[in-house]
């Protein structure tokens, strides 16, 4: 089976060839850059209207020229969660998409697909799953036919948090590296047990709160703390509170196996803080390479594949997306009997 995946939930434009014969994943994205600030809901939507066509033709195309004119045997789209205007624009695009060529729709719950993408590739079968991305922040188990929301963010997404602190000291978007690069930087010259810049830490069973943080960063820059010393310390308390909550999943879950997704989830310190915890408690953990953590149609693609084999594909009458789409809400059907 071939499916060609759309993504645009936000700020990623992006379509995917995938063959589950081959397990080949080709992806074409056109990322929306804003000149100043963060992702204006506004622009970004234009951009997914101006770039989708897009980069669905380059992929329709090199699927054509590879398959020929039945290259395709469904459409599967990024349902929700995201941003309503950017949701209707790849919506309707799958649509169009797939009646004209007369194939399934499939539509996918963006976050359950940031994990599926790492539990396929890692094969592991009953993983605890981190979603550590821009709007979000959660921690999912499997239970019963779903994947349940064992912990979560009690108001900003990770990412969100990250770069509301970039923000307010005058970085370009997307934060998130530039706070990686300074943390690391700072990491290189401080001492070792040097002080932490005192920022809030909040976990509160297996959920946790970003909100205070961004603002006790913003108000340590305007208290001419160094830049680096905040950056490395924002790093230390954000992912230290989301290695603590992961570990107490594996731990309440009885799983062993930890599977990282989502775009904070290139950060290099993240994936070092979640292996160290996972190699301490003999758990199995993987974090898939970075074309498939931020937004991307590829990990759309394949979970869309998977569902379609189940059967779970739908009418285009029934297609609407649905900006607040929870993994919860999703049943999971093409689990059974599948190893991958
Ligand atoms: P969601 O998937 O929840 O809709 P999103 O659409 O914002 O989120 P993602 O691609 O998952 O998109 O994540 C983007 C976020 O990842 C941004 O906040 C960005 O700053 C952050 N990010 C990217 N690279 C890094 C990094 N190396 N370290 C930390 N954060 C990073």
């Amino acid at each position: 089976m071939r499916v060609l995946g759309i993504e645009g939930t936000a700020w990623c434009a992006s379509a995917a060839l995938y063959d589950a014969e081959t397990d080949a994943v080709l992806i074409e994205s056109d990322p929306y850059e804003p000149d100043s600030g963060g992702i204006h809901p506004r622009e970004a939507a234009e951009h997914m209207s101006e770039a989708i066509p897009e980069v669905v033709d380059a992929v329709l195309t090199a699927a054509e020229a590879e398959h020929g004119p039945d290259a395709i045997d469904a459409v599967a789209f990024s349902k929700g969660p995201g941003l309503g205007p950017c949701l209707r624009t790849v919506g309707t695009a799958a649509r169009a998409l797939a009646g004209t060529l007369d194939v399934p729709l499939v539509g996918v719950n963006h976050m359950v697909a940031h994990l599926e993408i790492g539990r396929h590739q890692s094969g592991f079968e009953n993983p605890v799953c981190l979603n550590a991305s821009g709007a979000n922040a959660h921690l999912l188990g499997y239970h019963d036919g779903r994947y349940r929301v064992l912990g979560e963010t009690m108001d900003a997404g990770v990412g969100n948090a990250i770069d509301k602190f970039t923000r307010h000291v005058g970085w370009d978007h997307p934060g998130g590296p530039k706070v990686e690069a300074a943390a690391a930087e700072a990491a290189a010259e401080r001492d070792a047990n040097g002080e932490l810049v005192d920022l809030p830490y909040v976990v509160k069973g297996m959920d946790f709160s970003f909100s205070g943080i961004s603002s006790a960063a913003n108000d340590a820059s305007d208290d001419e703390v160094l830049i680096g010393e905040i950056c490395f310390s924002l790093q230390e308390h954000v992912f230290a509170m989301l290695t603590e909550v992961s570990e107490r999943a594996l731990s309440l879950t009885g799983a062993d196996e930890l599977v990282l997704g989502g775009g904070v989830a290139q950060n290099d310190r993240l994936r070092e803080m979640l292996a160290t915890m996972c190699a301490a408690r003999g758990a199995d953990f993987h974090a898939p390479e970075s074309r498939f953590l931020r937004d991307n149609a590829g990990m759309i693609a394949v979970l869309g594949a998977k569902m379609a084999a189940a059967g779970d594909t739908v009418p285009i009458a029934d297609s609407a997306i649905d900006p607040k789409f929870r993994p919860d809400q999703v049943p999971v059907r093409w689990r059974d009997g599948d190893a991958s």
